[in-house]
């Protein structure tokens, strides 16, 4: 995000959001009420070979912009050298009276389904989540113990990424595999990006002045990683990430839905481990496998130069795209609105278009003017009155946080 202009200095009464990956944190500092952001930072290629002059943290505060450069070998690192560029840039984040740090948690398993205050027993749990998302939880965990200590006195408040999914009817969050195995192992659909389906599906309601508890909402979140949900009545019905984020759509760099044979054919053909296939559906799938880069605008790039692997790779996205709407239409008995939020969500005319093309019978258009029409608003870009509202929102995970955190903090 860009906070360098208009950043007003202070932290009194802010909250400190924190989102911690494996090789990154970043952050925002803002004022939960009026949603003003006061700073925000990105600590990258943590634990990574890197060259004395490269930029590991930029930092955006009331003076602008400052760096570090140079290996970050932790989190804790990181976390301690952001907090010296708050402090150089005038804002000395351990006096500063700051209400609470926010931690975005990526699974909060059956356990957590709300907001909580972090204690050494939720650390402790969360850790031990990590057998259901050993890619985020440790790195989550990571970023909450060095906040607490570099923090003591500041309540620290866990959102997880899960909790918004947690009431998922059972035909929903059920897979149908052996159900003994599944009880055992915490197997069941849980569901991603819940603080950011939960956000825009509220923002809906607003721009449209309508009641939340009345509509039927399908919310797209298409970024790097991307989901789909269905919402009833504020509620959330179905989603397309499942145990782990890998389920669903096509992303960047993951595959989404598969064909689960496919582990076992590649185990048995190709001498790939359970492990190597992972790893490969993880990171080398989606986008990145099929055409070889994974950013959206890259992709894009490449069609107009006329990749076909390309064209091929954006063709399959739009397919499943096309796919969960169709399902979700059904499962919610037609929709109200359909909202579009996240990188690719918020700034692809194109995409969004083609997503909903040929949907007039169903009462779903896109008005290409409204559709290309240059915003960062929350916005309708369906004709006047089509049946189903489709909008553009700016999805907002910090400001969720925040807002979340400073609630349960009172
Ligand atoms: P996010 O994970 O929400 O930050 O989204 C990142 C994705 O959004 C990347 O694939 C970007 O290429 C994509 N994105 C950002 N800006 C644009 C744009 N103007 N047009 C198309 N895709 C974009």
């Amino acid at each position: 995000m860009n906070a360098a202009q208009d950043v007003r200095p202070g932290a009194a009464h802010c909250v400190l959001v924190i989102n911690t990956g494996s090789s990154s944190i970043k952050y925002q500092l803002l004022e939960p009420d009026s949603a003003d952001v006061r700073a925000s930072g990105q600590v990258s290629r943590i634990g990574e070979p890197v060259g004395d002059d490269t930029v590991t943290i930029e930092h955006h505060g009331a003076h602008g912009t400052s760096e570090h450069r140079g290996a970050i070998p932790d989190h804790g690192t990181g976390l301690r050298l952001a907090f010296e560029l708050f402090a150089r840039d005038g804002t000395d984040l351990v006096t500063a009276g700051l209400r609470a740090v926010g931690h975005r948690v990526v699974h909060g398993g059956e356990i957590f389904y709300r907001p909580t205050v972090i204690t050494d027993a939720v650390v402790a749990t969360i850790d031990e989540l990590s057998t259901l998302a050993p890619l985020h939880n440790p790195p989550n965990v990571a970023g909450i113990r060095y906040a607490r200590a570099l923090l003591p006195d500041v309540p620290q408040v866990a959102v997880f990424d899960t909790a918004f999914f947690h009431g998922l009817p059972d035909a929903a969050k059920t897979y149908a595999i052996d159900a003994h195995i599944a009880a055992a192992h915490g197997i069941r659909r849980y569901g991603f990006h819940g603080t950011s389906h939960e956000y825009v599906s509220g923002r809906v309601a607003e721009v449209l002045g309508r009641d939340p508890a009345a509509l039927r909402q399908i919310v797209l979140h298409l970024g790097n990683g991307a989901s789909a949900s269905a919402i009833r009545g504020g509620r959330a019905v179905d989603t397309s990430m499942g145990l782990t984020p890998l389920e669903g759509l096509v992303m960047g760099t993951r595959s989404g839905d598969i064909d689960p044979g496919i582990i076992a054919h590649l185990a048995r053909t190709a001498d790939m481990d359970v492990e190597a296939s992972y790893e490969m559906l993880n990171r080398n799938s989606g986008l990145e496998g099929l055409a070889g880069v994974n950013d959206f605008r890259a992709l894009q790039a490449a069609i107009e130069a006329g990749d076909r692997r390309a064209r091929l790779a954006y063709d399959v996205y739009v397919h499943r795209l096309r796919r969960y709407i169709g399902a979700y239409l059904i499962e919610l008995g037609g929709a109200d609105a359909i909202t579009f939020t996240a990188g690719v969500g918020e700034n692809s005319p194109a995409l969004r278009a083609d997503a909903l093309r040929g949907l007039e019978s169903f009462g779903i258009a896109v008005d290409s003017l409204r559709n290309t029409a240059k915003s960062r608003a929350a916005r309708l870009i369906s004709p006047e009155g089509a049946a189903v509202s489709v909008l553009v929102v700016p999805t907002d995970e910090e400001l969720a946080i925040a807002r979340a955190a400073a609630v349960l903090v009172g």
